[in-house]
């Protein structure tokens, strides 16, 4: 015959029952915990003890005998055109010196996945500039440079164009519709106080030559279908032409992200033991070169690109795709002559 359950074992409940009695309350925890843990993985803690460092640049005596400077519109093509070149020149004693236009602050995709808000905020967009330059740096970092390589001039994202062509004067300054500023926001940008015209975009990047005097100078390519890309071209050589001076004419490289017509890289997705193929059609015609990469150099240039996670969680294919045996560039001088014939 089975004892009669005491009066104090109603009392004391097993954890078991516990969860069992409050199972609304368990599920709303574990609800909670989940998306907590989402966000916390969105927000990337690693990034938040990476630092960005003042906008100084060195000058060519402090930089040394051999000085390269990349120029990517977004924080991200600088490792796509030539993070493998740039971890191997680092590795050999060369200084390398990289300059941001822009915090890439105008992708709306990545700030809505890592907000997990999919309304327009403006202070978002600033927030995700911040976040895309310690992403720079980060990437940086795992090439081998240190985070004084960093120059952000903090002009703004799908701008540059415009800056150009209607918002040349200083007095004249472009505001942008996604971060809602009109002049630079970042405290650790070159030349902060500076508002949105091209007169600025081009003065910053004429004394930035002036005073780094690059042997080498990647840039992007004149036909990029990238309004910020070709526009960062044309910048670019109009810097070159208000510094002009035989100490400084650097041998150009332009280097390719994003082609008009045709999906490239082919095949997308991580394929680092293939080469980058030259580009087709169109701009097949210019002589394209192509630089081999350590083995290492290409691990690293991975991890670089990796380092963007803002934009590795959504373009994930077309980042590694760009991870390969070599880079590929031509010289601005022999794009001219193929565009001239
Ligand atoms: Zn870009």
């Amino acid at each position: 015959m089975m004892s009669a359950t005491r009066p104090d074992e109603k009392l004391v409940s097993s954890p078991r029952c516990w969860v069992r009695r409050h199972w609304a309350l368990t599920a709303l925890a574990a609800c909670v915990l989940v998306i907590l843990g989402i966000y916390i993985y969105l927000q990337t803690p690693v990034l938040w003890f990476v630092s960005i460092e003042p906008g100084i640049v060195p000058t060519h005596e402090q930089a040394g005998p051999t000085r390269i400077m990349v120029v990517a519109p977004h924080p991200d093509d600088g490792i796509l055109g030539a993070g493998g070149t740039m971890a191997a020149a680092a590795a050999e004693g060369a200084s390398v010196l990289v300059v941001y236009l822009t915090n890439g602050d105008a992708n709306r995709a990545a700030r809505r996945v890592i907000t997990m808000n999919p309304f327009h905020i403006p202070s978002q967009y600033r927030a995700l500039g911040t976040r895309r330059q310690k992403e720079a740096v980060l990437a940086l970092q795992r090439l081998g440079l240190s985070s004084a390589a960093a120059v952000f001039l903090n002009y703004p994202d799908r701008g540059l164009t415009p800056l150009l062509e209607s918002h040349w004067s200083p007095d004249v300054p472009y505001k942008s519709r996604f971060t809602n500023r009109d002049a630079k926001y970042s405290a650790q940008a070159f030349n902060p106080s500076a508002n949105y015209c091209g007169a600025n975009l081009v003065e910053d990047l004429a004394s930035i030559l002036s005073r780094y005097q690059p042997m080498i100078l990647y840039l992007p390519h004149p036909e990029d279908a990238h309004p910020d890309h070709h526009a960062g071209y044309r910048a670019v050589m109009l810097a070159l032409e208000a510094s002009a001076s035989p100490a400084a004419s650097p041998e150009t490289r332009c280097f390719m992200v994003h082609l008009f017509e045709e999906r490239w890289p082919v095949p997308g997705g991580v394929h680092v033991s293939l080469p980058l193929s030259i580009l087709p059609v169109s701009i097949a015609a210019e002589p394209w070169h192509s630089a081999v990469l350590p083995k290492w150099a290409v691990s690293a240039k991975m991890n670089a690109i990796r380092a963007h996670y803002s934009q590795w969680l959504t373009s994930r294919r077309f980042l590694a795709a760009f991870v390969r045996t070599n880079e590929i560039y031509v010289s601005a001088t022999n794009v001219a002559e193929v565009t001239a014939k």
